[in-house]
């Protein structure tokens, strides 16, 4: 029964690897289901809380299953929320804007919200399907990676 005692210890707080993030023996990636306003919002007050979302979970997923030591993680300020909030409110919206403005790749549709259906029965809905979310989340990224190489090599100069 060693193997099952290492696989507990495992668990235990002062066990955590020293690369928390990263997939070892034992802990791997799981999928969840968040809604993204409360995702979002707790992935910027993490990171400003200079931590990010998956070891907040962890400590909360200890303290669910009673384990010794394990306790609530840290919450953010109500003034970190309302910021954080305040950021994904942009965001969001800034994404919405660009998903509306790219082609979809599931429907089809040039600009606007998509569409569902098909032939003559092909009607538009209020939604905006998934893969273009994402695509225009890649777009919107990938430019303000571009813009903060760009500022970085010209403080060299
Ligand atoms: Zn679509």
């Amino acid at each position: 029964m060693e193997e099952w005692s290492e696989l507990i210890a495992v668990h235990a707080p002062e066990k955590i690897p020293a690369v928390p993030n990263q997939p070892s023996y034992g802990r791997r990636k799981r999928g969840l289901l968040f809604w993204d306003d409360d995702f979002e919002s707790s992935k910027y007050a993490t990171e400003k809380m200079g931590s990010s979302p998956n070891p907040q979970f962890e400590e909360f997923l200890a303290w669910f299953m009673r384990r010794p030591g394990a306790e609530l993680p840290e919450r953010p300020t109500q003034e970190l929320i309302d910021e954080a909030d305040a950021y994904w409110a942009e965001r969001k919206a800034r994404i919405r804007e660009r998903a509306l403005s790219i082609k979809c790749p599931s429907c089809g549709v040039e600009r606007g919200l998509c569409m569902r259906g098909k032939g003559k029965g092909k009607h538009p809905t209020e939604e905006i399907h998934m893969p273009r979310v994402i695509k225009a989340t890649k777009e919107l990224d990938s430019e303000a990676k571009g813009q903060a190489e760009d500022s970085a090599a010209s403080a060299d100069e």
